[in-house]
């Protein structure tokens, strides 16, 4: 029904008809997105069935990415983009008076996520399928997912996400492999004749785990994989008390609601572990539901238990699925009976971790006595392994305390996840270069030491499919038009354009679809945000979480400082720019929301005053997704990735925004350290302290941010305007903190050390983009060079390297 236009036109109107019973001219756009959702969802579920057919019988090795979070954004559009049915599809729709792009605003953005980390999830999903690897998804369904966010009288305000309200087109309940999940009350144990200790549960509360799956479409199709996602509701015990307890207090739907709660949302705060029990409770909800539906498709292949980890490799991705480890431990002995020396065999030989931060405020600890209570049989698993572990470092090292202390699991009444995850693994992997050798050298040196063989680094990649096919289509027209189609299956013949640096027609075709695509958003933005913009400007590009350390706060103190500059001297020649932002703050996270506070505030007197208006604009944009990403990154020129030094562990934005031809402005920090080994310096802009400097700040204290803000009287200038009366603060205290931040608090991420720097480097970029020519070769440089950061070249590596997938790559020449 997608091999021809007028095939699919046919089955379109059709299909419109017996569903909704209207005619195209009465559909809705929902109605139409409906409708072709479920057209493509009906074609994929052969495929599905025959993916999973072909991976049993092969024999296939299953990988199973275990992660929190899975910010998928939209499906329809990527899912026509991987079966090739696009083009028809989109022509189609032309013929019948519709337009996809429209069509494909009515699906909730699926935000199952804070950020980074999960959308990282995502596009590792789409390299799994389409290398044609068995790998799998497992995650939570949450109901609410990432918040909407408002912004009113310029603070941000959260607005709960009920994406699942119309139904979701994608996802199939299978209520045939519902488990359940236990959590708290007292363990027994009982000795059988040969000695063998058994476990039972008492007064345990049990939650049923109900799958939801969506397809992972591949390019062409190659596989559909699955992502399943985990809802917790009542048990059947619970249903059937129902009656009693309603008759007895009139209260069971409070009952319901305290199980439901477990999948209820998603914690919206990607840097700070928040503690919470009920955090505790979804982190071992994904883990034992996930675990156990695994194990028991296992045992359906009737093959020994030394065969597992052979045939499934367990990933995690940061430390919040570590149960996995203890869980694991428990399934194979207390449900199948193996000694304590197979299973940590098995396990520690199945299961694999991903690092994400070195942030210490991020790395996840658990009262001793939360998990006793809420998972009484774990922590007695976690305890013998951390004995064993210690045990075994004292056996090397006879004597060292220190080392022991520093490295247990459980330490100070505390169980530290990250030991977990390490002790319990073969592999142990950071997400760029400069993260892992961090990692090795410095936060992690003694488990390092310990175990070298398990630390590697795999550096973090993007979908080129979602962020550059589909995302760009007219760029990755052109670049096929330009290299051949070998391109999408081999990202890195995108070098093959370096041959054009000097062609100006080639470049002049490069410039036109960066222009075009400005204008879009300059449209678009008009539209939804009532400011004007303008597409000969530079747009320069800050969109991430708001956090402290990714230095929004630089950002508007440099714009603050270019206010102060015209108006000095409202003759000057400064280049027009529009300063672009998109960033959702953690809900109590005070200093973050004020920033927001801050730029929304700047925006209103910029853009406003006559003396910069035509110079300089500030655009925050509302709720940060998915969607609005693949709306802003082609239309960039500039992309600011500013962090301190040594914080940002990887970044992907930094790739998405150069695979479409944006120029990195940034620090020496996670991948950018790699973007600027792979486009040289001459197409990158990079400023401030390197990542040494600001460790050894951090270690000797010899930093003196009041130095700087008496030395400088730029900085002295833009910090005052955040305390005294100005423009900004309008004699409020609303700015306050902000400036105690810096001054008072001693910079916590050097923002002034970096100040001068970032003013010169953007001072340069102001320059340069004058010069059309040089401008649009640089923006080549980093098209051509973006190939490297695809995330099938990151899936290759870890499916070679950390899963032992044999023949990945066979399969996919
Ligand atoms: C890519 C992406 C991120 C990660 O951005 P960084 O700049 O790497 O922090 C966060 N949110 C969304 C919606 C994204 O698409």
């Amino acid at each position: 029904m997608f091999s021809s236009k007028e095939e699919f036109k046919e089955a379109f109107a059709k299909n419109l008809e017996s569903e909704t019973g209207k005619t195209i001219e009465q559909a809705t756009e929902q109605d139409a997105y409906h409708v072709l959702s479920q057209m493509v969802r009906g074609r994929l579920v052969q495929k599905w069935k025959e993916t999973e057919q072909s991976y049993q019988a092969a024999g296939k090795k299953q990988v199973y990415y275990f992660s929190m979070e899975f910010l998928m954004g939209r499906l329809l559009g990527n899912n026509l983009l991987n079966m090739g049915a696009l083009n028809v599809v989109e022509e189609g729709l032309i013929d019948l008076g519709l337009t996809l792009p429209i069509l494909e605003e009515s699906e909730a953005d699926a935000g199952l996520g804070n950020g980074g980390l999960g959308r990282l999830a995502a596009c590792f999903l789409d390299s799994l399928a389409s290398l044609g690897l068995a790998g799998h998804g497992v995650g939570l369904r949450y109901r609410n997912g990432m918040f909407t966010q408002r912004f009113v009288n310029g603070y941000q305000v959260e607005l709960p996400d009920h994406w699942l309200e119309d139904g979701y087109a994608w996802e199939v309940r299978r209520e045939e492999e519902a488990i359940e999940v236990s959590f708290g009350g007292e363990i027994e144990s009982v000795e059988d004749k040969n000695g063998d200790l058994h476990f039972t549960y008492k007064n345990s509360q049990r939650v049923r785990a109900v799958p939801y799956d969506i397809p992972v479409v591949g390019d062409q199709e190659k596989a559909v994989n699955t992502l399943r996602l985990w809802s917790a509701e009542p048990t059947e015990e619970d249903l059937l008390a129902k009656a009693q307890i309603e008759q007895a207090y009139g209260n069971y739907i409070g009952h319901q609601r305290h199980l439901e709660e477990i999948t209820s949302f998603l914690y919206p705060d990607d840097s700070n572990e928040e503690g919470k029990k009920l955090r505790l409770k979804q982190e071992y909800f994904l883990v034992s539901a996930g675990l156990q539906n695994i194990v028991q498709k296992y045992k359906d292949l009737d093959l020994p238990w030394s065969d597992f980890s052979k045939r499934i490799a367990l990933h995690i991705n940061d430390t919040h699925p570590a149960l996995i480890v203890p869980e694991l431990m428990r399934i194979l002995m207390d449900v199948e009976g193996l000694g304590w020396e197979e299973a940590w065999t098995i396990t520690q030989s199945s299961v694999s971790y991903t690092n994400h931060t070195t942030l210490s405020e991020a790395l996840e600890t658990w009262p001793v006595e939360v998990i006793r209570t809420l998972l009484p049989r774990i922590f007695m698993i976690i305890e013998e392994i951390n004995e064993r572990f210690c045990q075994s470092l004292w056996e090397q090292d006879p004597g060292d305390f220190d080392r022991i202390a520093k490295l247990a699991i459980i330490a100070d009444g505390n169980v530290k996840m990250a030991h977990l995850s390490i002790v319990g693994s073969h592999s142990v992997n950071g997400v760029a270069r400069l993260h892992t050798e961090i990692l090795k050298n410095r936060e992690m040196k003694h488990f390092y030491e310990a175990f070298p063989e398990r630390f590697n680094n795999k550096t973090n990649g993007i979908t080129h499919r979602r962020w550059l096919l589909h995302a760009n289509p007219s760029l990755a027209e052109l670049i096929t038009n330009t290299v051949g189609e070998e391109w999408k299956r081999e990202p890195r013949l995108m070098k093959q354009l370096l041959s054009y640096r000097e062609d100006g027609a080639f470049l002049d075709e490069l410039h036109h679809i960066k222009q075009h695509n400005k204008e879009n958003l300059a449209q678009w933005i008009e539209k939804d945000h009532g400011i004007s913009i303008d597409p000969n400007s530079i747009f320069d590009v800050h969109i991430k979480r708001l956090h402290g350390y990714k230095r929004q706060l630089l950002n508007a103190l440099h714009i603050m400082h270019l206010y102060n500059e015209l108006k000095a001297n409202p003759g000057i020649d400064m280049t027009p720019r529009t300063f672009i932002f998109g960033a959702k703050a953690a809900p109590g996270y005070y200093f973050a929301k004020k920033v927001i506070k801050l730029i929304n505030t700047i925006a209103e007197v910029v853009n406003q005053d006559p003396v910069t208006k035509d110079t300089i604009k500030v655009v925050f944009m509302e709720d940060y997704s998915v969607s609005l990403a693949e709306k802003i990154i082609p239309a960039t020129n500039v992309s600011e990735q500013i962090s301190t030094a040594s914080k940002e562990a990887s970044g992907t934005g930094n790739m998405k925004l150069m695979m479409n031809g944006a120029i990195t402005l940034g620090t020496m920090d996670g991948a950018n350290v790699e973007i600027h080994e792979e486009v040289g310096n001459d197409a990158i802009y990079t400023f401030g302290l390197s990542s040494e400097e600001v460790l050894s700040y951090y270690h000797t204290g010899a930093y003196d941010a009041k130095e700087m803000y008496e030395g400088d009287q730029r900085i002295r200038r833009v910090v005052d305007q955040l305390f005294h009366y100005s423009p900004f603060s309008k004699g409020d205290t609303t700015f306050h903190e902000l400036y105690h931040a810096l001054v008072t608090n001693n910079d916590e991420y050097f923002l002034l050390k970096d100040f001068n720097s970032y003013v010169e480097a953007q001072k340069e970029i102001s320059h340069d983009y004058a010069n059309r020519r040089k401008w649009n070769e640089m923006s080549l440089m980093n098209i051509a060079h973006s190939g490297r950061f695809s995330s099938d070249y990151t899936i290759e590596n870890y499916a070679n390297e950390i899963w032992n997938m044999s023949g990945a790559k066979l399969l996919n020449g």
